[in-house]
């Protein structure tokens, strides 16, 4: 069972929304028992079973969610090999052959981070040979949404020899075969110590999309390595399976102490590419767009197939999340969402038709957007979509709609850390930079309510963060706020009334 807790002197951050200070600051206490807050109110009396944690006036947020990740990849982060600095596709490469040599790198030799559509000639399997020789090597895009393979690794998975990089649908199949096996060298310490490091962050929760069957992977690994609450997933390749097996988003598919922990949440489906690989669906063609099979980008799944799963989805009680990055794939989305009345989520949004604004809200989707990609996409963005950059993440606009935003870091695509995407969406820029489009920046109380599930109150989870400083950073400049919320130190973290 578990144990009773109080929580006491705390001030609790507002988020209702008008921004002014909270009314009533003065400190509470919260009382949490099976889970579940019971009450707050200042100066409660412990009982004798209480765990008490005392805040000394700290400020307290309801637990922070990370709505977007692949947590099996960001915990395997340490153990890949950062090629994110090379400018060139030798440098990548060179990266690699000094990583051989490395003692503990094993058999198969992961790296990530390329960002291959600045470089002046594009990644090789040849360029790759040469440098890398007769080990598997294999090399993941900073987006994910493309892989680099030296011919050593084409053979271990199973492919036919090629001049160049695996695209999209392709490669999705590759990667989750590369996950796997990486998984399985690291083994399932790799995801305790990931969820450690995200409790220390404030983190208390995580949508995680990895691309694996989760709801059957998941309930084995929970018991493990689970600490976090952990929402999983489907994709469509495993549908069939997931709906054989009867679960249904909401199911609770393991628990701590009685306390629901792991449950099931979408079928995920990548409707088209993404931005870097110059793959992300879009209404006009990409600028310079010689050399690209598809001038608009990929659409992973059109109209049809589209409306198919989601009415399948629908049938069996399973929610959808749609990952559309181009203003073309997003409005493809919203009529299938439209089509079938399937509910759920759109997973990043990144660049928007103005009409689309208005629709997703009318739909009652939530827009699930990773604000920190907005500091990795700001150059190629004005490099890529030139054209369409003041279209680009709306989430000022998104939040005038009424659409209920979720924010999400993508890891390992961007760090699972919260606060760069409350900082990034608050600044639209590196502190030291000035904002990009700054008509679209959220206040910290809008930040923050995109980052958080639920309230402090009775009956509602006992998920909390007990901060040194007010995060809604009250008569900061953007700027400030976002240095402010960047180096948000978190004094704890309690999931459950368990202190992490
Ligand atoms: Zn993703």
């Amino acid at each position: 069972m578990t144990p009773a807790t109080l929580i006491r002197r705390v001030r609790l951050v507002d988020l209702s929304g008008d921004g002014s200070p909270a009314t009533g600051s003065g400190e509470v206490d919260v009382a949490i028992a099976r889970g579940r807050i019971t009450a707050v109110a200042p100066r409660l009396q412990p009982a004798g079973d209480q765990a008490v944690i005392d805040g000394e006036g700290r400020w307290a947020l309801p637990g922070l969610w990370d709505a977007h990740v692949h947590l099996g990849q960001w915990s395997l982060g340490r153990s890949r090999v950062d090629v994110s600095s090379a400018d060139s596709a030798p440098a990548a490469a060179a990266l690699m052959a000094a990583a051989l040599g490395r003692p503990g790198v094993s058999d198969l030799v992961v790296g990530a981070g390329y960002r291959s559509p600045t470089w002046p000639e594009p990644p090789t399997v040849d360029a790759l040979d040469r440098a890398t020789g007769q080990r598997p090597v294999v090399l993941i895009s900073g987006d994910c949404h493309n892989g680099w393979l030296n011919s050593a690794a084409l053979a271990r998975f199973g492919l036919a020899p090629r001049a160049g990089v695996l695209l999209e649908a392709e490669w999705f199949a590759v990667l989750a075969d590369v996950v796997a096996a990486e998984l399985a060298q690291a083994g399932p310490r790799s995801y305790a110590a990931a969820q450690q490091e995200a409790a220390r962050r404030g983190v208390v929760g995580v949508i995680d999309y990895e691309f694996e069957p989760g709801f059957r992977r998941w309930p084995e690994r929970y018991a493990a390595t689970g600490l976090l609450r952990v929402q999983t997933s489907v994709y469509p390749d495993d549908l069939d399976e997931a709906i054989a097996s009867g679960v249904r988003s909401g199911d609770v598919l393991a628990g701590r102490d009685g306390v629901p922990m792991l449950t099931m949440g979408s079928l995920k489906i990548i409707s088209d590419g993404s931005l870097n690989t110059r793959t992300a669906r879009c209404v006009e063609p990409y600028p310079n767009a010689d050399g690209l099979a598809e001038a608009h980008g990929v659409q992973n799944y059109d109209l049809d197939a589209l409306t198919q799963l989601l009415a399948q989805a629908r049938a069996h009680g399973l929610t959808a999340a749609v990952h559309a990055i181009g203003d073309a794939a997003v409005s493809t989305a919203l009529d299938a969402f439209e089509a079938t009345g399937a509910t759920g989520s759109l997973e990043h949004a990144q660049l928007m038709a103005t009409a689309d604004v208005s629709r997703l809200a009318r739909l009652g989707l939530t827009a699930s957007v990773q604000p920190a990609h907005l500091l990795d996409d700001r150059a190629v963005t004005h490099q890529l979509w030139p054209d369409r950059a003041d279209r680009c993440f709306p989430f000022a606009s998104l939040a005038a709609a009424g659409v209920r935003l979720a924010f999400g870091s993508d890891a390992p695509v961007a760090p699972l850390d919260p606060w760069l995407a409350i900082a990034a969406a608050v600044h639209r820029g590196d502190p030291d930079d000035a904002p990009w489009n700054p008509a679209q920046a959220l206040s910290p109380v809008q930040a923050l309510a995109a980052s958080v599930r639920g309230r402090i109150a009775p009956g509602e989870p006992g998920d909390l963060v007990l901060l040194d400083d007010d995060p809604l950073c009250p008569d900061f400049s953007s700027a400030e706020a976002a240095r402010r919320l960047r180096r948000m130190d978190v004094w704890a973290t309690v999931i459950g009334g368990v202190p992490a």
